[in-house]
C-alpha cells in the first residue's frame, strides 16, 4: 500500500488508489506525487503464514 511523507511538511498520506496521475498532501495541499513511497512501519509488514493442513497417512 502506497504512502507517502510530505516533504513539504512532513505529514505521512495514504492512498488506496494502486495508480495514481496526482497526489497532493492533505495537510499542505502541495503535490507530492513525485515523492518517493515509504512505510510508515515497514517492519510491522510481514508476509501472513499460511498454514496447510494436510491429513496424515
Ligand atoms: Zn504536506
Amino acid at each position: 500500500m502506497p504512502w507517502k511523507r510530505c516533504p513539504f511538511c512532513g505529514g505521512l498520506s495514504y492512498s488506496a488508489a494502486t495508480s495514481y496521475n496526482e497526489w497532493l498532501c492533505p495537510y499542505c495541499e502541495k503535490d507530492i506525487t513525485s515523492a518517493p513511497d515509504c512505510s510508515p512501519d515497514s517492519s510491522a509488514t510481514k508476509p501472513t503464514d499460511v498454514t496447510t493442513s494436510r491429513p496424515e497417512d
